[in-house]
């Protein structure tokens, strides 16, 4: 047992491994983290701002160490997850019936491999579930209660929700509150990775899923061109695969990151209002295979924050961020 101990002490001086084991990077002085903390009306928490610079500042040190683009993403989005701040674990918001629903997805820039899950009553961080189901299963996503007992079997650790989920306990009704979560990364081996979670769209019908853990919708990332992570009215961003559209104006129309971005924000702006009253405003973060960030949004507003290896931590809510200073 000591000579595991001793092994596994030598092992961590020499090179440093992160959450998830995976080996450190050091191929690049190049990273970057970009995060959001959802849209807003124009009405921001100051301590959702704090959080997040004190948390890009943990993630910013574990980059510079080497941590990897995929670890850095679950890192990130399991402490706003359990921060009680965001509509994403524990204070995810509720459906039209008063309980919990979440979806979250992660995808791995090197492999194009996903992981998601959809309409999850028990996970306390939905992430997690979505990095299993891409790790350990041959499928990219699970949903409803069938998949929460294949995630749960797989190790993912569950809440009573009663007890867990404070908005379900207080009932507190904020349809004009959002904070879905997201994080796009760019680590130092030049891998790219994003991430997504939610308690999904206020007064949902119970068992709408919403873009967070689509494929190309509210999530993507594709090494060599870009990682981004979306929030605003999913029904939008599913109908126009907007993250994968914006990755295949840089791939195909040799767009910027932040013209590309923009095309699919203004595209799903233009697209007026639908049969539910609601229209096509959000926002997406994201990160090139250059380290530039894009924060583009048609929303009064869009909580994030970034760092990279050249950038200390900052958190802001109206910027339109077009590209590295
Ligand atoms: N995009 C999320 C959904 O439609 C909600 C949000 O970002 O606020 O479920």
């Amino acid at each position: 047992m000591l000579k595991y101990i001793a092994a596994a002490l030598m092992l961590s001086a020499a090179t440093p491994v992160f959450a998830q084991g995976s080996p450190a990077c050091d191929a690049q002085e190049t990273f970057a983290i970009i995060v959001h903390g959802g849209t807003s009306s124009g009405e921001v928490r100051q301590e959702r701002l704090d959080f997040i610079e004190t948390m890009l500042a943990e993630r910013r040190a574990d980059l510079a160490d080497g941590a990897s683009a995929l670890d850095m993403v679950e890192a990130a989005i399991v402490a706003m997850e359990d921060s009680g701040l965001f509509n994403a674990g524990k204070a995810a918001i509720t459906n039209a019936q008063g309980f919990v629903e979440t979806d979250a997805s992660i995808m791995d820039g090197r492999d194009l491999d996903a992981g998601a899950v959809a309409s999850q009553l028990r996970i306390r961080n939905p992430i997690r579930a979505a990095r299993l189901v891409m790790e350990n299963t041959r499928h990219v996503m699970m949903v409803g209660d069938r998949g929460e007992a294949a995630v749960t079997a797989l190790g993912a650790e569950t809440v009573v929700p009663e007890e867990y989920f404070t908005r379900a306990i207080e009932k507190v009704k904020e349809p004009k509150e959002h904070g879905t979560v997201g994080a796009a990364v760019l680590d130092r081996c030049g891998d790219l990775a994003a991430g997504t979670s939610t308690g999904g769209y206020d007064s949902k019908i119970p068992g709408r899923v919403g873009d967070s853990p689509i494929i190309g919708a509210g999530v993507y990332a594709a090494n060599g061109i870009m990682a981004g992570s979306a929030t605003g009215h999913g029904e939008y961003f599913i109908r126009h695969t907007a993250i994968r559209s914006a990755a295949a104006r840089m791939e195909y129309g040799g767009q910027s990151l932040t013209e590309a971005v923009r095309a699919s924000i203004d595209t799903m702006d233009a697209s007026g209002t639908g049969r539910d009253g609601r229209d096509g405003r959000g926002g997406i973060v994201a990160v090139d295979a250059d380290g530039n960030f894009a924060a583009v949004h048609s929303t009064v507003g869009m909580i994030h924050g970034m760092a990279s290896d050249e950038m200390a931590p900052t958190a802001d809510m109206t910027n339109d961020y077009r590209g590295k200073p």
